[in-house]
């Protein structure tokens, strides 16, 4: 069934490149991944040991925990509004917010107050979200653009790094796009001229392109910041977005397929492994205050758990943990800090309405 299923997605593309030419890397990636028949979120359990990857709420049940603190603080910043919507983007299998709302839940007002909701595009996780998050009567949104208006904060962790982008490579006459074509019955690389003006990307990055650099843009991620930061600017507001990329833009190729926790090829068995690319923490958070927001980072993930409390939100668990609890605990905390982990790869970005205080934690 497997099988059947993956050559069915190498079948899908086949026939979409031989009816419309080579295809964007934005399209092969948005194809791979959420293509209703056969994409990798429809059909794969990623996450967990017996997944392909694991994420920091999967890790250690205080980076959920710490989020709900978060969430309380900017709640509180906004003046505790009686009504708020908590909006989740990608919520995975709903244990970030399940954890985060475990903490929120001694507030009585907060959980009174707030309006959940989910955005997510699969429906085998909206149902694992429906069994996590039942009591919070969660509304589920396959984008942004039905989300409802009104004081909101937004999480989102390891959301952006699945949004699709397209690679752009240096050629001594000027940058032209790659593309997936099918070479001799297989999927290959291939380059073709640009459909959009790069000027204004390329710009933000320090140094002149030698031949050969790749340049990556995500338009889908940028209109989503940009689209959140114009609501914030007119509307009360906060948003957080953990992800592992790089703080400045700048060039490489930083397209990944990861299958049972190995890298693999990402153009061989489309729509089974995991894809996704670094996120340009520079190019979003010049997004947000082009649209009108202020932003604030990037961060590394290690500075900001440790100044939301992780390492005494761990102790105080451990009080109570037993020998076998301990050790997850602490290892937990250990591979979400360490800089040989996800201390600094990961960052953090937090957008807000400019008459708000910082958030918490920046
Ligand atoms: N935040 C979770 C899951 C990260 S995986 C965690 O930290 O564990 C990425 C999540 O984003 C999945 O839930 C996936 O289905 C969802 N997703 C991927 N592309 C999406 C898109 N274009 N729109 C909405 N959700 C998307």
């Amino acid at each position: 069934m497997e099988k059947n299923h993956m050559s069915g997605m190498l079948d899908h593309l086949k026939t979409r490149i031989s009816q419309s030419g080579a295809i964007t890397v934005a399209d092969y990636m948005f194809e791979c991944l959420t293509n209703p028949e056969h994409g990798y979120y429809v059909h794969n359990e990623p996450f967990g040991i017996f997944g392909d990857f694991v994420t920091a709420p999967e890790i250690s049940q205080v980076f959920g925990e710490l989020m709900g603190l978060w969430a309380v603080h900017q709640w509180h910043a906004m003046g505790k509004p009686k009504l708020f919507n908590l909006i989740e983007l990608g919520p995975g299998r709903g244990t970030l917010m399940s954890d985060a709302l475990r903490v929120a839940n001694g507030l009585p007002e907060f959980i009174a107050g707030l309006n959940l909701h989910l955005v997510e595009t699969s429906h085998r996780l909206c149902n694992i979200q429906k069994q996590a998050l039942a009591q919070f009567k969660p509304t589920w949104h396959n984008d942004i653009s039905s989300l409802p208006d009104g004081p909101t904060i937004v999480i989102a962790n390891e959301f952006f790094d699945a949004l699709p982008i397209h690679q752009l490579e240096y050629t001594g006459n000027g940058w032209l796009e790659r593309r997936v074509a099918v070479i001799h019955g297989q999927l290959a690389f291939t380059l073709w001229p640009l459909q959009f003006p790069i000027d204004a990307h390329v710009s933000l990055t320090s140094r002149q392109p030698s031949v050969g650099d790749i340049f990556e843009i995500s338009p889908e991620s940028c209109k989503i910041i940009s689209e959140l930061a114009s609501r914030f600017n007119s509307q009360s507001g906060y948003g957080l977005f953990i992800d592992y990329g790089h703080s400045r833009s700048g060039y490489g190729d930083t397209l990944q397929a990861v299958k049972a926790h190995a890298y693999a090829d990402v153009l061989m068995n489309p729509g089974d492994s995991d894809l996704t690319a670094h996120v340009d923490f520079g190019a979003l958070s010049k997004a947000a205050t082009t649209a009108g927001a202020i932003a604030y980072g990037v961060k590394l993930q290690s500075q900001f758990l440790k100044l939301l409390g992780i390492n005494e939100r761990t102790d105080a668990l451990s009080a109570q943990a037993t020998p076998d609890q301990l050790v997850q605990l602490n290892s937990g905390r250990d591979r979400l800090i360490m800089d040989d982990q996800m201390g600094s790869l990961f960052k953090v970005l937090a957008i807000v309405d400019p008459d708000l205080p910082p958030p918490s934690g920046f």
